[in-house]
Parts: structure tokens; C-alpha cells; sequence
């Protein structure tokens, strides 16, 4: 392990979300392996890598790693492109 990299990664916890929001996260979600949406993922866990809040679980279907963005109401307008 060196700090000299640039992915700080940030654990958060997903359990802390409302169940609403879980389920939303575990059923709505895009497999870039099966090139498919909905397929729904498993093992979901939470974090935040270099200011970008993203949840990560594995493709029901392929068990392909899958990862959801999330777009944090608190950051307010300033998610999109960073230049
Ligand atoms: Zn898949």
C-alpha cells in the first residue's frame, strides 16, 4: 500500500440507506457484461472514490462486478463534467 496514488477511496455504508433506496439500488441497475438493464446485483457495498459516491455489487445474473453511480443531492449541480 502506497498513498502515492490518486483513488482515495472513501467506505461508506449502504446499509444506512433507507430500505427504498437499497431495493431501488439492488433492482435497478445496468450490467455492462450482459449488456442489460434491471438484472438486479447482489453483495452491494458503498463507498466514495475520488469525490464520486458509487455503489458496487455483483450482476445476479453473470456475477460481474457492477457499479452504480450516485448522484449525491448534497453536491447540488456540481456533478456534472469537472474540467
Ligand atoms: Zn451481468
Amino acid at each position: 500500500m502506497t498513498d502515492t496514488n490518486n483513488d482515495e477511496i472513501i467506505e461508506r455504508n449502504f446499509d444506512d440507506r433507507t430500505e427504498e433506496d437499497k431495493e431501488a439500488f439492488l433492482t435497478q441497475t445496468w450490467c455492462n457484461n450482459c449488456q442489460a438493464v434491471d438484472l438486479g446485483m447482489v453483495e452491494p457495498k458503498e463507498y466514495e472514490l475520488n469525490g464520486v459516491i458509487i455503489v458496487e455489487g455483483k450482476c445476479k445474473v453473470c456475477g460481474e462486478v457492477s457499479l452504480t453511480e450516485v448522484a449525491d443531492e448534497s453536491t447540488d449541480g456540481e456533478w456534472e463534467d469537472e474540467r
